[in-house]
């Protein structure tokens, strides 16, 4: 006889490696002024949007057949748009650099490999790991949330992980990360070392980006993504580039046809006004620095970003702080970090919003002082 009774994961026989582990889970509520998931807040331009949907429109033309399964004008686009002389053969792309995570981990990970992080970092990285049967190893950064070439290659020493994951500028801390780490870690092991570069575009300068160590690298992996700097996140795009060789490595694992007809002729759209997409990238910039000299007015002091998005410290309740701005139809993000709280760079006009609230909120939480009556 079938059960009436209301069953729950635990009840599945679900893999055992699974058991007690819990969904990405950054909240999607209806609030004005969401800058808690680092979207790029700004909409893309008219004449862009105007391409896209005529690119979209000619795509529904053939929708009766599969997608090219090696996307190779988008893969010619991307390459580029990063430039550093890569090509098409030196670039892969999926249906989000989350998805370009779990193919990387599908092929140089799994059951009996581990990768190493250094936390706080992306939680996507650990569940990505979990959810391809890879071990996670997480190690401690240093001061600042920095990692030091010394640092690196102790834990990668001591761990001897397979695979070795690090994250520039890192999310949720906005940290930079300098290319002497890397190389250092790259050094240290006979594994794969990838570099997640989702907010690289934020970053100072061309200087800081991993492609320039490719060269000679065959082991290193770059990952981008169209959803922060190009606020494309609703299309699903996100790509690496590496030798041509871990590309190969990626046919083995994805779907075949995985990225949609839409998906390439949306990107490549995009991608052919890369000027005007990346223009919103300086705006976005100056908002994050506004944050970085504001938020320590109010006595909240920051940690450098290198990113979209800056994490602050000095926040004596972080869960009720950030209900308060909920109140106010803001949303941020709480990551669990004691006395933290990590805001995302918005429109100017949302960045003065979300300042003068936090401003009326501090004061309000202060206690009050009882002034003597002076006589
Ligand atoms: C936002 C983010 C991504 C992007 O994921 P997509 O799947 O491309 O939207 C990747 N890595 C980090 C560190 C991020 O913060």
């Amino acid at each position: 006889m079938p059960s009436q009774e209301p069953i729950t994961l635990a009840d599945l026989p679900i893999r055992n490696d699974l058991r007690g582990q819990t969904p990405y889970g950054a909240p999607q509520e209806h609030v004005r002024i969401q800058l808690n998931v680092n979207e790029n807040t700004h909409p893309i331009p008219e004449d862009v949007a105007v391409d896209i949907q005529a690119a979209l429109a000619l795509a529904i033309r053939t929708v009766n057949r599969y997608p090219d399964r090696e996307f190779s004008a988008l893969r010619e686009s991307l390459s580029r748009y990063l430039g550093h002389g890569l090509t098409a053969e030196n670039i892969w792309a999926a249906n989000g650099s989350n998805e370009i995570l779990q193919q990387f981990l599908q092929a140089f990970g799994g059951p009996g490999r581990s990768v190493l992080g250094f936390r706080p970092t992306y939680s996507m990285h650990s569940i990505i790991a979990a959810g391809t049967g890879t071990r996670w190893i997480g190690a401690d950064r240093d001061e600042e949330f920095r990692i030091s070439p010394q640092t690196a290659v102790a834990a990668i020493e001591r761990e001897k992980p397979d695979i070795v994951f690090l994250c520039s500028p890192n999310n949720p801390t906005g940290t930079p990360l300098h290319l002497d780490t890397i190389v250092a870690a790259y050094e240290a092991t006979d594994g794969m070392v990838l570099v997640d570069e989702a907010y690289a575009e934020f970053a100072p300068a061309n200087l800081s980006t991993a492609l320039t160590l490719l060269p000679g690298r065959p082991r290193l992996v770059v990952t981008r993504t169209m959803s922060k700097a190009f606020a494309f996140a609703g299309a699903r795009v996100g790509y690496l580039a590496a030798d041509p060789a871990v590309t190969d490595a990626m046919r083995l694992v994805r779907l075949p046809y995985h990225l949609s007809a839409f998906t390439q002729a949306a990107a490549i759209a995009a991608l052919a006004h890369t000027a005007e997409m990346l223009a919103m990238v300086d705006d976005i910039k100056a908002q994050r620095d506004r944050l970085l000299v504001e938020l320590p007015k109010l006595g909240y002091p920051v940690h450098e970003s290198w990113a979209n998005f800056v994490l602050f410290g000095g926040v004596s309740d972080p869960h009720a702080m950030f209900e308060a701005l909920l109140a106010n139809d803001i949303i941020i993000r709480d990551l669990g970090i004691a006395n933290h709280l990590r805001v995302t760079a918005g429109t100017e006009a949302e960045t003065t919003e979300f300042i003068d609230v936090l401003q009326r909120l501090t004061a309000a939480a202060k206690p009050s002082v009882v002034v003597p009556p002076s006589r």
